[in-house]
């Protein structure tokens, strides 16, 4: 993984050439689009902070990146200045994060992990309808019960099955009994073809699912399956913590995988990445989208370019060094953590390639949970665990109050017992 650090002079500069090259509702005659700049009274386009702010200028010029731009097809041919940021974007993350060969994968900037998972599902539903005419009540999505919540709602709005296999309580890995009796199960019931879901980090926990060991047993048994991966967690802080991860394009049974840049890479909401190998976006063409030019293939057409140059410039502002730095300081800090919670007898979840730490709930009072803000790993019943991710914010400072109140009532529950 390399890409240098660019200047903030010189990324003003590339966008500035970008927007050049999209077609301005200011200066050309633009009359078909139902579209333009955003609102003047509210975004006036003369305001000097604008100059040297690339992405609020690219806000308010209000590029639409509908469609895919990685396809080399005659997208719209208004904005492919600011398109060809997201496919160098898109070629970026997939070539350099997640080590695919130059020019082999598709996406794009989904409105967030939710999307793209579902994007992932919904290419792979319809690839074994049209590849082995599958009926719907024949496929089914495996994941486990860590998995995010996109994997039912995805099977639910795509009418097929939601597989959750179990998981260790203590590991939280994927329990093999379970896998097995499942699977089996499943196919007794007829279905025939699984788009299975791992996790390069589950988001309560930071588990990062034991991928070659799961996908193992599906290459045993010659069942017909598709790997999507969700690191819309993980898939910004993983690849640069852990030098030997088998979630990568190298890994030939993984065909995709959903990015989120507004966790860990701290971009504006509506920055999902959604990466798949060529040849698979094809199954979400929507013909009948007659109007876009370069057609659509994805589940929620308009969507702002701004989103796109938000995320090329926070990577090329760090490059792949500076992010290496900062995501081991964000895992570092959470070991630390993790060290000063077992002296005090504390049991915990941690990855020590994530920056999540989730302790049992047993060791705090909601109280506590309640004045650090730590997130239950469930709301209406009474919670199992509580996590504390360790994102840019999470000071040291803040983090010493903690533990010093957690052991004062740990000391106190100590004496009472
Ligand atoms: C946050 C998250 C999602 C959903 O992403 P949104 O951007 O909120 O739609 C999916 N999977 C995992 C593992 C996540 O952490």
């Amino acid at each position: 993984m390399y890409w240098s650090k660019v200047s903030h002079a010189e990324i003003t500069a590339q966008v500035e050439t970008a927007l050049e090259g999209n077609l301005s509702y200011k200066t050309e005659k633009i009359l078909g689009v139902p579209a333009s700049y955003l609102d003047e009274e509210q975004f006036y386009d003369d305001a000097p902070f604008l100059e040297n702010s690339p992405f609020l200028k690219t806000l308010i010029a209000n590029p639409n990146h509908i469609g895919c731009h990685t396809l080399g097809e005659e997208a719209e041919p208004f904005f492919k200045g600011t398109q060809k940021i997201e496919k160098d974007l898109i070629d970026l993350c997939a070539e350099e994060i997640l080590a695919g060969d130059k020019g082999m994968q598709d996406g794009y900037v989904a409105p967030g992990g939710t999307e793209a998972n579902i994007q992932a599902i919904w290419i792979y539903r319809n690839y074994f309808i049209k590849e082995f005419k599958a009926k719907p009540e024949e496929i089914a999505v495996v994941s486990s019960q860590d998995s995010h919540y996109s994997m039912p709602k995805g099977a639910n709005i795509l009418n097929i099955e939601s597989i959750a296999l179990n998981v260790d309580g203590a590991t939280r890995m994927i329990v093999q009994e379970d896998l097995e009796t499942k699977m089996t199960s499943a196919q007794h019931k007829g279905i025939k073809y699984f788009v299975l879901v791992m996790n390069m980090s589950t988001t309560m926990f930071g588990s990062v699912d034991d991928i070659v060991r799961v996908t193992d047993y599906f290459e045993a048994n010659k069942l017909n399956y598709k790997t999507h991966v969700d690191g819309a967690f993980g898939g910004f802080i993983y690849p640069f913590t852990n030098d030997e991860s088998s979630y990568a394009f190298k890994n030939q049974r993984i065909t995709s995988f959903t990015l989120d840049g507004h966790k860990m890479l701290q971009s504006p909401y509506g920055t999902g990445v959604f990466i798949i190998r060529k040849g698979f976006m094809d199954y979400a063409l929507t013909e009948e989208a007659s109007y876009v030019q370069g057609k659509d293939y994805t589940i929620c057409g308009s969507r702002s370019g701004a989103n796109a140059v938000a995320l090329w410039m926070i990577l090329k502002t760090h490059g792949s060094d500076g992010l290496k730095v900062k995501m081991r300081n964000l895992t570092e800090k959470a070991t630390n953590l993790c060290l000063r919670l077992k002296k005090m007898g504390v049991s915990y979840y941690h990855n020590p390639y994530i920056n999540i730490v989730t302790i049992r709930a047993k060791h705090l009072t909601p109280q506590l949970a309640q004045k650090y803000a730590l997130v239950p790993d469930v709301h209406n019943t009474e919670p199992n665990w509580y996590k504390i991710v360790v994102m840019d914010h999470v000071k040291q400072g803040v983090l010493d109050s903690f533990l010093n109140e957690l052991m004062s009532e740990t000391d106190v529950r100590q004496y009472v017992n």
